[in-house]
Order: structure tokens, then C-alpha cells, then sequence
């Protein structure tokens, strides 16, 4: 397979608030790859009342995870819709062990794997501003309670943290700055993932 061929799929990582769908929407554009976002389809399914919106909106509004059956059933079915691109920027999944195993085995089927999962680092105190600041506009009943934000970063360290050692093992885990400029991050993602490809 020549270069142009290869195929990347990518997972980009860290806490809620960590900038990981601004940074998603930018590289998805730069380097032509489709952005799946689990947090976005269950928003959709939500907006459209469907049973899996009704059934994911009562983990999410408490800040806790949509069980891993429903969520790994909704991605592959996204996957399925979308064979043919050049890779995957995964956001927000996996966000568990069982989720990561379940990625692994998809791409698997396929002859592929994950190729990087990127970490960006923000403390917590900046998370728990930057989430206020965006449930003023975002209409989104998850950043408009400190309590559910704190729950958020709580289940994160103890449920979605684990991800990053689990790829670590693979050795394809690496963590840069999520502070700063957004077009700053933009350009250390950029170099990055520019030397995977
Ligand atoms: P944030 O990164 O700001 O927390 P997301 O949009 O990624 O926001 O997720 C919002 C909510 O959707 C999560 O708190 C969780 O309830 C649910 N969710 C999203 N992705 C997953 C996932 N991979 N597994 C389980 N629940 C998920």
C-alpha cells in the first residue's frame, strides 16, 4: 500500500471541556477524515426523542456514562454507514476498557487498528470554568450544574482514564497541552499527526 493510501484512525482524548470536538472539527477538515463524536449522535437522537435519546438522556443529564452496550451499538452502526473514508477521529469514545476492546475488534475486522490516541491535558478548575462559560449558550443541561460537571471530571478519572494506559501499553498514546490559543493546539495536533501519516 503506498502512502496516500494509508488509512489513519485516530482517537482524540481527554476530560469534557478539553477542547477535543473544536480541535475534531478542524482536523477532520485538514486531514480528510470523518469525525464521530458519540457525544453528538446522542445529543441527535436526543433532539429527535428517539428511544435511544430517551435512554441515553438519563445517564447524561447526571454526568454519567450511557452503558457501554447502547454506546458501542451506536458507533459501530456510525462506522457501518461511513466504510469508505480515509480514517476516523474518534471523540469522546472510548470513554471505558469494555469500549476500547470493542473499538479494537471493529477496526480489527477491517486489518486495522488505532494508530494514535491523543491526550489533551487541561486542569480541573479550567475545565469546570470553561464548562460554565458554555452552558450560558450551549442549552446543554450538562454544563449548566457544577455538580454535574464535577460529576463528569469524577467519572472520567475513575471510568475513562484507564483508555490512556490501555493505548499507552500499545505505545501509541501521547498527551500534549490543551491550554492556550486554539490555533496554537491546532498547529501542535497538526505536527503530530502530520509524523503519523
Ligand atoms: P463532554 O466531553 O463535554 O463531556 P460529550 O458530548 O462527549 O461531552 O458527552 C456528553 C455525555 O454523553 C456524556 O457525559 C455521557 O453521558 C454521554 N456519552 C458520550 N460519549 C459516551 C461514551 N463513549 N460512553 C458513554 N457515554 C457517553
Amino acid at each position: 500500500m503506498n502512502k496516500e493510501e494509508k488509512r489513519i484512525n485516530l482517537i482524540l482524548f481527554g476530560p469534557p471541556g478539553s477542547g477535543k470536538g473544536t480541535q475534531a472539527k478542524m482536523l477532520e477538515k485538514k486531514f480528510d477524515l470523518l469525525q464521530i463524536s458519540t457525544g453528538d449522535l446522542f445529543r441527535y437522537e436526543l433532539g429527535n426523542n428517539t428511544p435511544l435519546g430517551q435512554k441515553a438522556r438519563t445517564f447524561m443529564d447526571k454526568g454519567q456514562l450511557v452503558p457501554d452496550e447502547v454506546t458501542v451499538a451506536m458507533l459501530k452502526n456510525k462506522i457501518e454507514q461511513h466504510p469508505h473514508v480515509k480514517g476516523y477521529i474518534f471523540d469522546g469514545f472510548p470513554r471505558t476498557l469494555p469500549q476500547s476492546e470493542a473499538l479494537d475488534e471493529l477496526l480489527s475486522t477491517r486489518g486495522e487498528s488505532v494508530d494514535s490516541l491523543i491526550s489533551l491535558v487541561v486542569d480541573d478548575e479550567e475545565i469546570v470554568n470553561r464548562l460554565l462559560e458554555r452552558g450560558k449558550t450551549s442549552g446543554r443541561k450538562d454544563d449548566a450544574n457544577e455538580g454535574v460537571i464535577r460529576e463528569r471530571i469524577n467519572v472520567y478519572k475513575s471510568e475513562t482514564a484507564p483508555v490512556y494506559a490501555y493505548y499507552d501499553q500499545k505505545g501509541c498514546a501521547q498527551e500534549i497541552a490543551g491550554i492556550g490559543e486554539i490555533d496554537e493546539i491546532n498547529s501542535r495536533l497538526n505536527e503530530l499527526i502530520s509524523s503519523l501519516a
